[in-house]
């Protein structure tokens, strides 16, 4: 009985071991998940056994949502996963056939992580508003002696920051399979970096994280106010730095607008190259949804537009690209349900939800409003008719707002600034070019797009 439903165990994990070496690659799952051997279901949880605490920790928390899918697949019953630490660690590297691995070996391949294998410089669409980063990410990934340190990505959600980070993991393993880097999120650092205290494991986990390469931390704004964490963090930074390892982190803001940070830590962080990812505009939100589709058109063939219909998506969802995304994907989904191309009507109907919610964006009015309230004008002011300096910038930033976070068409907006659609298009294009190198301004609308976006 015993053996019998030992052997269930074992089937049931080479199956989902076969799908998850396809997912996380075969770099990953060698040197972690094949670490790790179910060793019961107990009611909802799968308990696995896996040699250090360590191990167990870092397979949890980069795959444990992946697992856990992979076994659910299996065994819909399984609602968690844990583990346990093996008595004898020596003998799990036995049964799993890991080869002559000694513990140098054993040492490196912690510097394998995880990586999401859509996440390359190739599916990495390139407009204007991603352009200065993804230059300075290819920089990162292909010169090892860059002269920025660290390369600091800020942004919305949505943004590509992500992508970018994993874009560059995957470029550097590309080109040397044995460099040791490191991708993980600042929320995962945190919580390892607190268990490797509780569990006096901390000598290990500064040696992990001191000896690689190239460290990438994701939202680092997490750290804030994490007073240990962030220590811990800074230590790792320096160290590395000082060295000149290369370093990538990403934010949701920019570091000198971190709160909780501590002062030593953000002029760190500002000495690096510190760029910002804007939304993406009508032309790479296109671009980007036809590079999707024609990806996902590989594993549905069947897949077809009807004219138009992702110019309409691009038009109508301007929040993120993940939105953008997952559009894209419900599209796909309800596609098997009919036997047809999919249709303006048809992308409506499946979309209504998520349409209905990017209606409720800013209104011209509320831009107006706010953009008069933060440069300390009235809205006649610019609504009106003078041109002195101090009146026409901030008209014109109101105008690219009102371009950028609304759907109106311009000779729309001009109607609103009682102006026509070529003075329109004037302020547009004014403003892009002086975002360029205009730093006050680039933050000063980063300001209004977020109350804007909040209100509406
Ligand atoms: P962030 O980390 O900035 O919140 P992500 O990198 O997770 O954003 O991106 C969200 C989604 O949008 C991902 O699926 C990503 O692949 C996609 N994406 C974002 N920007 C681009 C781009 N320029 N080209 C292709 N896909 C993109
Ligand atoms: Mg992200």
């Amino acid at each position: 009985m015993e053996t019998e439903w030992g052997c269930e165990l074992q089937n049931l994990w080479d199956s989902a071991c076969e799908q998850l070496r396809k997912e996380v690659g075969e770099y990953d799952f060698r040197n972690w998940i094949s670490k790790a051997k179910l060793a019961s279901i107990d009611g909802a949880t799968a308990v696995f056994e896996v040699p250090t605490q360590f191990t167990g920790e870092w397979i949890l928390q980069t795959y444990g949502d992946r697992i856990l899918e992979s076994i659910r697949n299996l065994d819909s019953s399984v609602h968690r996963i844990n583990y346990i630490v093996s008595a004898k660690p020596e003998d799990m590297n036995d049964h799993n056939n890991v080869k002559n691995e000694n513990s140098a070996d054993a040492e490196s391949s912690l510097h394998r992580f995880s990586l999401n294998s859509r996440f390359t410089f190739d599916q990495f669409v390139v407009g204007k508003s991603n352009e200065v980063a993804y230059q300075a990410a290819r920089r990162v990934a292909e010169d090892a002696h860059v002269n920025f340190s660290p390369l600091f990505f800020y942004g919305g959600v949505g943004l590509g920051k992500t992508h970018l980070m994993n874009a560059v993991g995957w470029s550097l393993r590309q080109d040397n399979p044995d460099a040791k880097i490191i991708y993980l999120s600042a929320e995962q650092f945190m919580y390892l970096f607190v268990r490797a205290l509780r569990t006096k494991n901390t000598l290990e986990f500064k040696e992990m994280f001191r000896s690689v390469e190239v460290l990438m931390v994701d939202d680092i704004q997490f750290i804030a106010g994490k007073d240990s964490t962030q220590e811990e963090f800074f230590y790792t930074f320096n160290a590395l730095a000082s060295e000149s390892k290369r370093i990538v982190l990403s934010a949701d803001r920019s570091p000198g607008k971190i709160e909780g940070l501590e002062a030593r830590v953000r002029s760190r962080l500002q000495s690096g190259l510190v760029i910002e990812l804007h939304p993406a505009d009508y032309e790479l939100r296109l671009g980007i949804l036809q590079q999707k589709a024609a990806y996902l058109k590989e594993t549905h063939p069947q897949l077809r537009f009807e004219k138009g219909v992702l110019e309409f998506l691009a038009h109508r969802i301007i929040s993120n690209v993940r939105i953008l995304e997952g559009a894209l994907n419900r599209l796909v989904a309800a596609q098997s349900f009919i036997a047809t191309d999919i249709s303006m009507e048809y992308a409506l109907h499946v979309l209504a939800d998520l349409l209905r919610e990017s209606d409720r964006k800013a209104q011209v009015d509320d831009i107006i409003r706010c953009v008069a309230q933060h440069y300390h004008l009235n809205t006649s002011d610019l609504l009106g008719a003078r041109r002195s300096q101090d009146i026409v910038r901030p008209r014109q930033v109101a105008i690219y707002l009102a371009k950028h976070l609304t759907t109106r068409s311009l000779p729309v907006i001009g109607r609103a600034f009682s102006r026509d659609h070529t003075t329109v298009l004037h302020s547009i294009r004014r403003i892009e070019k002086l975002l360029v190198s205009d730093d006050e301004l680039a933050d000063d609308i980063d300001i209004l797009r977020r109350r804007i976006t909040e209100i509406a």
